[in-house]
């Protein structure tokens, strides 16, 4: 980005998956065929695909699996039972002891809360319940409840005991929302199961969230497609990323939104506002560790285009795309090369060379 400037298109983002191994037929792996297994479910407010390639192929996606869903029924706030929703109830009264799954995100969202000066803030579940994005009839709380539910967000309040593995939210009312991290964090649990497994070809989709082990079984790398978000205003995809053992994450205001009197309200918010941040419509984050990545592509989004990559180059071995509301997208100089063009819309993009 710094010598060439900015990369735009006119198109938007969103991560979406190409079929791979279209010529060779599946489970070609140089001369040996390998065997296929894939499954898909709907948990964490999304369609979960895995597909593994090996020996062991069937097994390691019926585990990877179960462990994902092991993790989304830790991390479900909306289930009273969860391990989150423990900690939130005991919000101002004690600390909760959890598992290290719950610790370990916990202790990455938290250095991320701190490291994005708030954007991303893991104790934003006092805005995320008043909002009820999906849940609530294009409703719009006023000013005042907006305010209350905001004041309660602030991830300094959040006490972790490493030693005593508990968690302590230190007001009440307040309350985790690990939505934009436990997908992230479940495909990287995924992946190490199918990784066990001796599994070394393989996707995982969790809706925004695409983990892309090695390399498709006929040898070549995977290709994920860059989907238009708006596709109203042009074509459904926009560009390619071969990737080989790479994440990739996008958070965006077109996943779980209402529109009332022209405006648009989704599910990502700011926490300096209380309201549905407005600097990004949306933000991809490639990198090798999912959860991060996840954490990362909220953050970026809340921020915005300057002050979310400027913290991408600073955290380093990461690549990331922003969409901005005039749907021009800027990356991060390395992605350029990367990123293969299959459609701009009427001959505006890439204005910014
Ligand atoms: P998606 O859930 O569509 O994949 P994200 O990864 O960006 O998109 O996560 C959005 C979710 O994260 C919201 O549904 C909410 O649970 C939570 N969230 C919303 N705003 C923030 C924020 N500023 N910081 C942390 N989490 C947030
Ligand atoms: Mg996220």
């Amino acid at each position: 980005m710094r010598n060439r400037g900015p990369r735009l298109f006119a198109l938007a983002l969103a991560v979406i998956l190409l079929s791979g191994c279209r010529a060779r037929g599946p489970g070609w792996a140089g001369q040996v065929p390998l065997a296929k297994a894939e499954k898909t479910e709907f948990m964490m407010d999304t369609v979960i695909t895995i597909t593994a390639y090996g020996p062991k192929a069937a097994e390691a996606v019926n585990n990877a699996m179960a462990e994902m869903r092991r993790i989304a029924a830790l991390m479900n706030a909306d289930d009273p039972k969860s391990e989150v929703s423990r900690i939130n109830q005991n919000a101002g009264k004690r600390p909760v002891r959890v598992s290290e799954d719950t610790f370990r995100l916990l202790k990455l969202a938290q250095r991320y809360s701190e490291l994005s000066g708030g954007a991303f803030d893991v104790t934003v579940r006092p805005l995320v319940v008043l909002w009820g994005i999906g849940k609530k009839d294009k409703y719009v709380p006023d000013a005042a409840a907006i305010e209350r539910a905001r004041a309660l967000v602030n991830w300094r309040d959040l006490i972790l005991d490493e030693k005593a593995r508990t968690v302590y939210l230190r007001r009440p009312g307040m309350g985790i929302d690990l939505g934009g991290a436990a997908k992230g964090y479940a495909a990287d649990r995924a992946r190490e199961v199918l990784l066990e497994h001796g599994v070394r070809s393989a996707l995982i989709d969790a809706g925004g969230n695409i983990w892309a082990l090695g390399r498709r079984p006929d040898g070549e790398p995977w290709r994920i497609g860059i989907r238009n978000p708006r596709p109203e205003h042009g074509g459904e995809l926009l560009a390619v990323v071969p990737s080989e053992d790479l994440t990739l994450v996008t958070s965006g205001d077109y996943e779980r939104y209402f529109i009332r009197d022209g405006v648009r309200y989704h599910h990502i918010f700011d926490p300096r506002t209380g309201r549905p941040a407005r600097s990004t419509i949306s933000a991809t984050i490639i990198g090798r560790n999912s959860a991060e990545a996840d954490i990362l592509s909220t953050a970026l989004f809340v921020l915005g285009p300057e002050q979310g990559l400027a913290l991408i180059r600073k955290l380093g071995n990461l690549e990331a795309v922003v969409v901005t509301p005039e749907e021009r997208i800027v990356s991060t100089s390395n992605l350029e090369d990367k990123l293969e063009i299959v459609r701009q819309e009427g001959g505006t993009g890439d204005k910014g060379r």
